[in-house]
């Protein structure tokens, strides 16, 4: 095999554990959307709780001031009726003082219940809390676990680029370069073995002249349908 090519070959290899490690990385991503997506939900469960609260309370202030205003009415229709003369006028307001007082207790018995309302909302609120509480306590360990791995595929990923840095040193600059130049396209890899007489990554064949020069190592030959760079096999 071509001297180069060696070369090529070993930081192919260390390229690979570089990658292998970012795949690694990237197979934790689920795991941890799948913890984010429960907390997210619980949180939104909470927010919501608290909101209902607030809109309870708002509606309990509003039926507070709604009978506080039926209150003052009534007693300015009382205020009238001692000074009303006619018979006419004075049975009038008396029914409206009757009608009025019946809507009052709907009103008064309206906001009791909506200070049961604001109690049931603080109480769905603090289980909400509770709730999320929970999730938080569960997801600890497997938070930190995740982590834990996170770390340890970090560091692996550091000494593999090392590595991966080191054999640079032993390919020529313009093969070098070469081989970056084909990482970057579309094949997963730079370099393919042969395959029988044919590229290894594209499949297309290769011709024979070609194929005796990569078969003695005597110089690097790239496919010329796909662009890979091509070496014997075992
Ligand atoms: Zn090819």
């Amino acid at each position: 095999m071509h001297p180069d090519l060696e070369a090529l070959l070993i930081l192919q290899e260390k390229d690979q554990a570089v990658t292998a490690t970012d795949e690694a990385l990237a197979a934790l991503a689920p795991e941890l959307a799948t913890l984010d997506a429960a907390q997210a939900t619980a949180e939104s469960a909470l927010a919501t709780a608290q909101a209902a609260i607030q809109a309870a309370i708002d509606r309990r202030d509003a039926l507070e001031g709604k009978i506080a205003n039926y209150r003052t009415m009534q007693e300015q229709r009382r205020q009238r009726l001692e000074w009303v003369r006619g018979a006419k006028e004075a049975s009038t307001l008396m029914a409206e003082l009757d009608l009025a007082r019946s809507v009052l207790a709907k009103e008064e018995a309206e906001f009791m219940r909506s200070g049961d309302a604001v109690a049931e909302a603080e109480r769905k609120a603090a289980e909400a809390e509770k709730g999320l509480a929970e999730v938080r306590a569960r997801q600890a360990p497997q938070r930190e676990a995740l982590a834990g791995k996170r770390e340890t595929i970090v560091a692996q990923r550091e000494q593999a680029f090392a590595e991966r840095e080191r054999a640079t040193a032993n390919v020529g600059a313009s093969l070098l370069a070469r081989y970056e130049r084909i990482r970057r396209g579309k094949a997963p890899l730079a370099l393919y073995p042969l395959h029988g007489d044919a590229c290894g990554h594209c499949f297309t064949a290769v011709p024979t002249q070609r194929r005796a020069l990569i078969q003695r190592g005597a110089s690097i030959e790239g496919c010329e349908a796909c662009g890979v760079l091509l070496y014997a096999g075992e």
